[in-house]
């Protein structure tokens, strides 16, 4: 199975429902421990991404799966005022070109490097190092379970499978951590404890995939 322009739609239709379903509970994890407003931002962005999705001025399917993932992305840092917004923004924007148009669809492995790519957008932006209580810890576990899965000979089902229990698996362990970046750094110990919100976003987003790709 390879990334094509309609998987790429699949994945981002995805997670729109799945921010649909539980934008309350990532409010709510955000109202203990930052401002309580991360389910109702990517809702909003998410909202907007498909109606450029279902609009009149939607990417052009010949742009391929990087267009559209890109178009995301932008879709997201414009509509989203949140620390959330331009980072999810910037990661969809890195995943988009590393998908660039006129070459074969990606493998496995080649999406791999554009989740990678998403990543290092995240960091470059935002700075936050693992163990610091945010979306990279739930980004990080989730990339290195897709590669191992690929580097055992995974396709992309199983990869993403394996990423979203990474990802998973993440966000369920930065309830003991400290909070060092965002909102949440603010509580200094009294972050600790709790879920961090953007983990918990993240893992949405790598389940989705795994959801879309399986069977
Ligand atoms: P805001 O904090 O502006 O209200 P959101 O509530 O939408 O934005 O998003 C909060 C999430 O953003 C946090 O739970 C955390 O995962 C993530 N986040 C905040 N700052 C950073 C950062 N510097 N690097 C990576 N992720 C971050
Ligand atoms: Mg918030």
């Amino acid at each position: 199975m390879d990334v094509d322009t309609r998987l790429a739609e699949d994945w981002v239709r995805a997670i729109a429902a799945a921010v649909e379903r539980e934008h309350e509970r990532l409010t709510e994890l955000d109202s203990a421990i930052g401002d309580g407003d991360h389910g109702s931002n990517l809702r909003r962005g998410f909202t907007a991404v498909l109606a450029v999705l279902d609009g009149p001025d939607a990417p052009a399917p010949d742009g391929g799966p990087g267009a559209l993932l890109t178009r995301t992305g932008t879709t997201l840092i414009s509509k989203v005022g949140g620390a959330s917004g331009p980072l999810y923004g910037k990661a969809f924007r890195a995943i988009g070109a590393a998908l660039p148009p006129g070459q074969p669809p990606a493998d496995a492995a080649g999406f791999g490097e554009a989740l990678a790519a998403g990543l290092r957008a995240v960091r470059d932006l935002g700075r936050a190092e693992p163990g610091d209580k945010t979306l990279v810890d739930a980004w990080t576990p989730a990339l290195e379970a897709y590669r191992a899965a690929v580097a055992a000979g995974a396709g992309l089902p199983e990869a993403a499978a394996a990423a979203a229990g990474g990802a998973e698996r993440g966000a369920r362990d930065t309830e003991p951590l400290q909070a060092r970046k965002g909102r949440a750094s603010y509580l200094g110990p009294r972050s600790v404890g709790h879920r961090d919100p953007g983990a918990a976003s993240t893992a949405l987003l790598f389940r989705a995939l795994a959801d879309i790709t399986a069977g």
